[in-house]
């Protein structure tokens, strides 16, 4: 007997869409949502529905936030003359829980991949410089992913940055080559960050 068209073989199949949830994780899920309180589901199920049209992109730094500007960009404390380049939203939570860096963050939500269809003119280059330079920066520190995409792109930048006589840093080795930020314990994270190199 087919279960086409069974709502928990339907649920299973969407969560298995998820990163890093296989079919038994799916399943665990779906029967775990199943057996509790349906005010719950509802509400999960009305979170998620609901999540891309309250989350937008802060305005200066393309984190996600609830409001025009998120939390870093307008904190005070943290200074503008640092900014930390990152290639997604969780490489920047991933700077943040190693707990050394006291500037703010740019996301670029891509990276320089010419093979698959990011090329300098598809590559969102002029926001950065744009912020970089009406904000005062002092040093742009590049924070992409070690892999051959991240470091393409963080020599492209450091290229551009040099052009405009701004001092670019890289994060020093020390994050696995070809491994992701978000993956890398905060230790680790927070010496390569306090090791960071001129480029
Ligand atoms: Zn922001």
């Amino acid at each position: 007997m087919s279960d086409e068209g069974d709502p928990i073989h339907s649920l299973v199949r969407l969560l298995t869409r998820l990163p890093g949830v296989g079919e038994k994780s799916a399943r665990r899920i779906a029967y775990h949502v199943l057996g509790a309180d349906p005010d719950y589901a509802r509400a999960l199920g009305e979170t998620i529905a609901t999540l891309s049209e309250r989350v937008r992109r802060c305005a200066s730094c393309g984190a996600y936030t609830s409001r025009v500007r998120c939390a870093i960009c307008d904190d005070p404390r943290r200074t503008s003359e640092l900014l930390c380049v990152v290639a997604r939203p969780m490489d920047a939570d991933a700077v943040e829980r190693a707990r050394v860096f006291q500037g703010r963050y740019h996301i670029l939500h891509a990276l320089l991949d010419p093979l698959g269809g990011v090329g300098p003119g598809e590559f969102p280059l002029q926001p950065l410089l744009d912020r970089v330079a009406r904000e005062g920066v002092r040093e742009v520190i590049l924070a992409t992913p070690p892999t051959v995409e991240g470091e393409a792109t963080a020599l492209y930048l450091a290229e551009c940055f040099h052009a405009e006589g701004v001092a670019v840093t890289r994060i020093a080795s020390g994050v696995p080559h070809g491994g992701e930020l978000e993956f890398t314990d905060p230790i680790t994270l927070g010496r390569a960050m306090e090791g960071r190199r001129t480029v």
